[in-house]
């Protein structure tokens, strides 16, 4: 399939928005992408349920990973301060328990990505290798918080309908917070979370501005 298409844009006056004069050419044949079902939405106790396991777990997965504490691991062990203790649920199929591990240890690893300095005590440890060098150790904490948001947020959005979604979402907003308030590297954290929050605002809001004026060049 060939497509053609050229373009360009005029502002008329009093407008905000450019007027998109396109001519197309060839055998074009527009395509779109057809709308993801929805999960069947399961009944309101089982939503329920669901929801508290998942913010219980993430109570629970926000101080977990320094569990190796007390386990004479060593701490910041590779095996607490990553993403597997979220995958343990998994083998009784507690996908709500683990959305909600997943989501406490990548806020807990987002934190321990900030210490004063990255030596002796804050590098991770891998099991019979010993401390991983200081820039090894950022790229390990970061890449295994950026997979346990991204696995966090991708399992909630498949285990709960949009309210239960919208309430777990708002209650772990306030864990999460509350935890990076109150640890060391919580503060860097929150700036970045904070920048990225805005510049997503600012490129939402271009978006729909983008949008109207298109809707208002079609009415034309
Ligand atoms: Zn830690």
């Amino acid at each position: 399939m060939t497509l053609a298409r050229e373009e360009r844009r005029v502002r008329p006056a009093g407008s905000r928005c450019g007027v998109t004069v396109a001519k197309r050419r060839g055998s074009g044949v527009r395509m779109s992408l057809d709308e993801p079902k929805p999960a069947p939405t399961p009944p309101p106790a089982v939503a329920a349920v669901a929801a508290l396991v998942t913010l219980a777990a993430l109570a629970i997965g926000l101080t977990l990973p320094d569990v190796d504490l007390r386990l004479g691991l060593g701490h910041r062990s590779a095996l607490t301060h990553s993403l597997l203790p979220a995958l343990l649920p998994l083998a009784w199929r507690g996908r709500a328990a683990a959305c909600g591990i997943a989501g406490g240890i990548g806020v807990h690893l987002a934190a321990d990505c900030f210490p004063r300095r990255m030596t002796g005590y804050a590098t991770v440890k891998l099991p019979l290798h010993g401390a991983l060098p200081p820039l090894e150790s950022y790229a390990w904490l970061a890449l295994n918080a950026a997979a346990a948001l991204l696995l966090a947020a991708w399992w909630a959005r498949r285990l709960h309908a949009p309210a239960a979604r919208a309430f777990v979402g708002l209650a772990a907003l306030a864990a999460a917070l509350h935890y990076l308030w109150h640890d060391p590297g919580g503060w860097p954290v929150l700036a970045l979370a904070g920048g990225v929050a805005f510049a997503a605002v600012r490129a939402r809001g271009s978006a729909l501005l983008r949008r109207g004026c298109e809707e208002e060049e079609q009415e034309r």
